[in-house]
């Protein structure tokens, strides 16, 4: 099918809730791929921070057509191994006691503000369900998660939301202790908000607030949907901020392009969530766990320091362009502040000259795959300095 009648069945047939670039991809490889018309762009997307291993990994491809080949399917009212084998890496990499496996970011955070709320009715009784989180943060499109987002914009239409949300300022440790009442049983935050704009908290902050949920009892909960799987040159981000979270929230790079999300919980939060409590039909399904499995494989020392070396690659490239006024993130997680450009024309450009980038608010944000080469990296480059040089 050519390219002009797919964008002409995609507008007949599917709810139009995206703004797409005028760009039907048809086949990749690592960072890497082409349109039908043979033309090749380098990818600084990740398809959203997903394809941590690029487009189509070898590894992982075999591994998920294996699977495909073997078992697609069972269900959590049996045993399942690549679904164990994932857990047990997981849970063996970062500390945590125990995992539950479902299908999306937004879906991880649900859980995770399930088991804030049990974990303080089972101790304390009701009356403490409310969660904090921050303003400009992003944490799904879920009725819930929706009102768990601190941007007011997110909070129209669907009424009604779902209570037990409040909102501090980010990195302004004096605004949460006043929003800390009894009432509050969780703290959820990015450790660099991603959709919100790039925003990294300082460590002093993030230090603070896990030192107050300690004290007070209440769950510090971190959305490392974004931020986790090697993306900031860790397997999570907390490692660099030297916090022990009571819950941390994965999804997009985890399966590698296939959709899984996970609750990691710690000791104390472990065994709240009873037979019953909660639950999910395609959780820890095999075809992705065998996919997350070769990711969880690929992350290593030597691969988060290559994560680190290509971030800093990538700032010394773009830190003296003049239209470049600031460089946020850490990792293979990078907002660019522009000067007088716009972002969303700039990421057209970049697109039309055969660079895919994102954007976040004003920012131009990239989320290259963890595995880009360092000749896939300078092409893209090359191409986004074009793109922010020429008047
Ligand atoms: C993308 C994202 C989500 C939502 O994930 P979905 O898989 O789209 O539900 C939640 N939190 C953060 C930090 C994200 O970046």
């Amino acid at each position: 099918m050519n390219p002009i009648d797919l964008k002409q069945k995609d507008k007949q047939y599917i709810a139009n809730t995206y703004g797409r670039f005028d760009l039907c991809i048809e086949k990749g490889a690592n960072a890497t791929c082409k349109d039908y018309q043979d033309k090749f762009y380098i990818d600084f997307t990740s398809g959203i921070g997903v394809n941590s291993l690029g487009f189509s990994n070898q590894k992982w491809y075999t591994a998920v057509a294996k699977q495909a080949e073997n078992l697609n399917h069972v269900s959590n009212l049996y045993y399942s191994e690549p679904c164990i084998t994932l857990a047990e890496k997981l849970i063996n990499r970062t500390g945590f006691s125990k995992v539950f496996f479902g299908n999306s970011g937004a879906e991880a955070n649900e859980g995770a503000i399930k088991i804030a709320r049990k974990y303080s009715y089972d101790k304390y009784g009701s009356g403490r369900s409310t969660i904090i989180t921050l303003v400009n943060s992003f944490h799904g499109r879920t009725i819930a998660t929706l009102e768990a987002t601190g941007q007011e914009h997110f909070h129209q239409y669907f009424f009604p939301f779902t209570e037990g949300f409040r909102y501090a300022k980010a990195n302004d440790l004096t605004d949460l202790q006043e929003k800390l009442d009894g009432s509050v049983c969780g703290i959820m935050c990015e450790l660099i908000q991603g959709e919100g704009g790039v925003n990294p908290m300082e460590k002093d902050y993030i230090k603070a607030v896990e030192k107050l949920c300690k004290q007070n009892d209440i769950a510090f909960i971190v959305d490392e949907v974004q931020t986790g799987m090697g993306r900031t040159g860790s397997l999570l981000c907390c490692e660099q901020y030297d916090i022990h979270p009571n819950i941390v929230t994965l999804a997009k790079g985890l399966g590698g392009g296939l959709p899984i999300g996970a609750i990691l919980m710690d000791e104390a939060y472990s065994s709240v969530l009873k037979p019953g409590d909660h639950g999910s039909t395609f959780g820890g399904n095999p075809i992705v766990c065998a996919g997350a499995n070769v990711v969880m494989d690929y992350m290593t020392d030597s691969l988060f320091q290559q994560v680190k070396e290509k971030g800093h690659l990538i700032r010394k490239s773009l830190q003296d362009i003049p239209e470049v006024v600031g460089i946020t993130g850490m990792g293979l997680m990078l907002g660019i502040s522009l000067k007088n450009k716009k972002a969303g024309e700039v990421a057209v450009e970049c697109m039309q000259n055969g660079l895919m980038v994102l954007t976040a608010k004003e920012k131009i944000r990239l989320l290259p795959p963890l595995t880009i080469t360092e000749s896939e990296l300078e092409q893209g480059l090359e191409i986004l300095i074009k793109v922010l040089t020429v008047s």
